[in-house]
């Protein structure tokens, strides 16, 4: 990664103001910015913001861009809810040397279709802090185009109980997913999403509120309910699968989703 002029700001108002100038590209971890051909004219490092801490708040837990994908991976707060579900969905992203240096910010910024983080974030009713713009929705987020003037702060997601389920389907264990979905019950409520379509997550907003709407839920429930979500949701092809193949087993994963959280309270 070339980098033609260096910036290490101490204060977010020192970083907005440096990211309100022309051609500046902002720096968490650099994994994925490494792996882009063309040069960075003026990198803004977020490391010294102090946006390396998850903390925890009554109803939430909040975490900082600069949390790296192996932090979240071992946090006992996270490992314990919602059957650990994030920590499950960073398992499988590359191997401990990357995800110590990949960040949250990153991984969230990039918006990448492949996300396996995004997708469970979609289902924990995960909100996007900036340094100066008011909050967002991550669905809102993911659905905007490119926020050119400001950057993540916090990523803070809902502390409620249920259970959440997540599977990402790979060719081998490290490789970038074929598809994945992430299925959650909290707080008695559903929320279905799937990723690599090969594009970004979506909630299946039609199945979500066919099945909440329902007081008991059977085999027949869950299998409309996966209908429905297949009547929404698009998916393409790419070199790791085909439409048809991922429409096939889409279906498959959010039933199995939808009985591995249907228990809880
Ligand atoms: C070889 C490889 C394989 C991978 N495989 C997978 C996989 O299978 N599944 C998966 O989910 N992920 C995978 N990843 C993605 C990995 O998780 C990302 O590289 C990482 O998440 C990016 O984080 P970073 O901190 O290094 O971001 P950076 O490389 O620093 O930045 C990524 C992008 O986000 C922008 N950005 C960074 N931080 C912020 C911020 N706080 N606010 C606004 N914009 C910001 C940057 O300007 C840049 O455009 C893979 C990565 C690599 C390198």
């Amino acid at each position: 990664m070339r980098i033609k002029e260096y910036y290490a700001p101490t204060t977010l108002d020192e970083a907005y103001n440096l990211f309100q100038e022309e051609l500046t590209t902002i720096i968490s971890g650099g994994t994925w910015l490494k792996l882009l051909p063309k040069a960075i004219e003026k990198a803004i490092d977020l490391s010294k913001l102090g946006l390396d801490q998850v903390v925890e708040k009554p109803d939430t837990i909040e975490i900082g861009s600069m949390v790296t994908l192996e932090q979240l991976r071992q946090h006992p707060t996270l490992l314990a809810l919602a059957d650990g579900v994030i920590p499950k969905a960073i398992n499988h992203i590359m191997g401990v040397p990357i995800r110590n240096i990949a960040t949250i910010g990153g991984s969230v910024a990039g918006k990448f279709g492949f996300s396996d983080i995004i997708t469970p974030l979609l289902t924990m009713g995960t909100i996007i802090e900036f340094s100066h713009m008011p909050d967002m929705s991550l669905e809102d987020y993911m659905a905007h185009k490119k926020i050119a003037n400001d950057f993540i702060t916090k990523i803070i997601i809902a502390s409620v109980p249920g259970k959440a389920h997540f599977k990402s389907v790979k060719k081998t264990s490290n490789d970038f997913p074929i598809l994945n979905i992430c299925v959650s019950k909290l707080e008695g409520k559903y929320k279905i999403a799937v990723g690599a379509r090969p594009a970004g997550a979506l909630l299946a907003h039609k199945a979500m509120d066919f099945i909440n709407e329902q007081t008991s839920i059977t085999e027949d429930i869950i299998s409309e309910t996966a209908t429905i979500a297949m009547t929404e949701l698009t998916f393409g092809t790419n070199s790791r699968g085909s439409n048809v193949y991922r429409t096939s087993i889409a279906e498959v994963l959010i039933k199995r989703g939808l009985k591995e959280v249907q228990d809880a309270k």
